[in-house]
């Protein structure tokens, strides 16, 4: 199910572009835009929800089991001090789990984070391919 006015049921689409680094049948994730640092994932259900707590438990299972796998994955690529998990169900009406390498605590890595500005895409793309490469 998809909504038409939701940018990642877009982006799941296809129509609007991603910088991908995981899909399977009911579970997509790609890279924020505006990271709060590099590798900063974003896991969502294909399936358009507007709150990850509004799934059933199989596909809350399914995003987190993804969640899981990706976080290995980001540490492994990036080796922050931690990889951090974030849900808070704002910006974007359409659940998705933030999957964050923090060299520090989220209150203090959002101290200095400046949302919006210029995406590297490039920047991006290299990113994801670390991070596609230790899944
Ligand atoms: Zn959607």
């Amino acid at each position: 199910m998809t909504d038409k006015t939701c940018v990642f049921c877009k982006i799941i689409d296809g129509e609007i572009p991603s910088h991908k680094v995981y899909e399977d049948d009911d579970v997509f994730a790609f890279l924020d835009i505006s990271p709060i640092n590099e590798g900063h994932t974003l896991v969502i259900p294909k399936s358009h929800t507007d709150s990850l707590w509004d799934l059933d438990e199989d596909s809350y299972s399914k995003v987190m089991s993804v969640v899981k796998k990706l976080s290995a994955a980001v540490n492994t690529a990036l080796q922050p001090a931690r990889v951090g998990m974030n849900l808070e169900g704002f910006d974007v009406a359409h659940a998705h789990v933030h999957v964050v390498p923090l060299q520090k605590g989220f209150k203090e890595s959002l101290k200095t984070h400046q949302p919006g500005g210029d995406v590297d895409h490039d920047a991006l793309a290299k990113t994801a391919e670390k991070i596609i490469l230790a899944l």
